[in-house]
């Protein structure tokens, strides 16, 4: 069976082909490290992390990139206002340099604790200096570029006549839907900056806000910082090629972003830049937008402190498709508890049943609904209905594990708060847990599950693993 998925760029829900299978290129545009990443952005990334893991399901070699966005990404998009790192730095009281540290941990945490695979290459912007410098010199000699004095290289987009198709716009629409904001010099609305001047290696800068950046580079055009679009393209393509299959982001980053990174891209190359683009739509909290004025802005840490298991926000994420807006509440993330709950529960009631083969016929039909433009809500449903069906509980157990490599909602564990620290197990159970080991050595099953209940009754569960048997609290939300 073929996976669907949407394709930003046709407008369609395409087939997926790799360009050569069974590896397939992935990059998604990573965090900027200014600020706290709340469960809007990460509602993102376990949507990416949804689809990595179906394309592992179905087979291929998934080498996932992503960025984290370090310098150079303007609190405006039309190159005009503060680098948001720089400004960050001021509000917090920290360098850049352990800004981006601090926030890049607490971005790594929380997609830790939502359980979302490492990417295989993360890439820092700043690390990558020399090969966007690379990239806006080839744009350069093919004369893409122009220089604006006392500001920055520019692209042309008149010069890209494809510009805007990632949108659906011709530049001339995009140009009617242009912010107010406008650098003197652009020779066209839509032209975007590659690399910007450092205030202080001009005398003053255009808003008169010279002062110097804590972070600056030597370039063949003056001092200064990279553009935010470059560094995606430069890294992207470094680690993928020319052409790659998927590239994600969020549907912000559609008529910006991604269409000149599409425009620099492919403008350098001469090549098509990606295949397949993923969008993930927005996140709104009990029906408003995210915003500080609100006090409604969570952070994954903030709905563990208030006693939630992350992994309730990941099934919450699931419940709603990626390319629609969510709407979030604490009281469908009590639902989501509960569900989550329940399900660890029939799946950890039938560790013990004997051994059976997988039920046909919800595989079959979870396979359907996530080869479906990854229809989690769909997924979720087969996953119920599975439970309420006649088949034998050996059989069920050997579905939901292989259903849960897709939703990584991690049945079989308890995880106890964001850090994954485990509840340290009382010695009187530890005892119960050695003995039952001692009956199933000396091969007393029916004796070693007694045992199992009584451990059971008094709030922990034991689980017997390929690796061996472990023992968890039973959680009590
Ligand atoms: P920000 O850190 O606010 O600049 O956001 C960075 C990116 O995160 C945006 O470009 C979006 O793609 C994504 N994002 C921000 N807010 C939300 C939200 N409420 N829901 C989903 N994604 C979001
Ligand atoms: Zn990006």
């Amino acid at each position: 069976m073929v996976l669907k998925l949407y394709n930003t760029l046709t407008k369609k829900t395409d087939e997926f082909k790799p360009l050569h299978p069974p590896y397939v290129g992935m990059y998604s545009c990573g965090p900027t490290v200014y600020d706290y990443q709340h469960i809007g952005h990460m509602r993102r990334y376990v949507g990416d992390d949804i689809l990595i893991r179906v394309l592992k399901h179905s087979g291929y070699e998934v080498k996932h990139v992503m960025n984290i966005t370090d310098v150079g990404h303007l609190t405006s998009d039309a190159d005009v206002g503060e680098d948001k790192m720089e400004k960050g730095a001021l509000k917090f009281g920290l360098s850049v340099w352990d800004l981006a540290k601090k926030f890049e941990q607490q971005f790594l945490e929380s997609a830790k604790a939502l359980n979302i695979q490492k990417p295989n290459v993360l890439m820092h912007a700043t690390d990558y200096i020399d090969d966007q410098i690379a990239l806006v010199h080839m744009l350069e000699k093919k004369g893409f570029t122009y220089v604006i004095k006392d500001d920055g290289v520019y692209f042309d987009t008149s010069k890209f006549p494809e510009y805007g198709m990632l949108a659906g716009q011709k530049p001339e629409a995009l140009k009617k839907g242009a912010r107010v904001d406008f650098v003197k010099g652009k020779r066209n609305v839509t032209d975007f900056a590659l690399w910007k001047f450092s205030p202080a290696s001009f005398d003053s800068a255009q808003d008169g806000s010279a002062k110097r950046r804590q972070m600056e580079w030597e370039s063949p055009w003056g001092v200064g910082f990279p553009g935010w679009h470059i560094e995606c393209s430069a890294m992207s393509m470094k680690e993928l090629g020319f052409t790659f299959d998927i590239h994600t982001g969020g549907i912000d980053h559609i008529p910006i972003h991604h269409t000149n990174e599409i425009a620099q891209s492919e403008a350098a190359t001469g090549q098509p830049f990606v295949r397949y683009w993923v969008h993930h739509n927005f996140l709104h909290v009990e029906g408003q937008k995210m915003s500080k004025s609100l006090g409604n802005i969570f952070t994954v840490q903030d709905v563990s402190k208030k006693g939630f298991d992350p992994m309730a926000l990941r099934y919450l994420y699931l419940q709603t498709h990626y390319r629609q807006e969510m709407n979030f509440t604490w009281e469908a993330l009590a639902g989501a508890q509960k569900a989550l709950q329940r399900l660890r529960e029939e799946f950890l009631s039938y560790i013990n049943a004997k051994a059976k083969p997988g039920c046909a016929q919800f595989e079959q039909e979870f396979l359907e609904a996530i080869n479906d433009d990854l229809n989690m809500p769909q997924a979720l449903a087969v996953v119920w209905e599975l439970l309420k069906s006649d088949y034998p509980p050996g059989a069920k157990f050997q579905s939901l594990r292989v259903f849960d490599n897709v939703l990584g909602l991690e049945l079989q564990y308890q995880k106890s708060n964001m850090n994954n620290q485990k509840e340290k197990i009382p010695d009187s159970i530890m005892n119960l847990v050695q003995d039952r080991e001692a009956l199933r050595k000396q091969k007393r099953f029916h004796l070693a599950d007694k045992l199992r209940h009584k451990i059971r009754k008094l709030g922990y569960d034991v689980l017997d693993t390929q690796s061996g048997t472990t023992v968890k609290k039973i959680s009590t939300d």
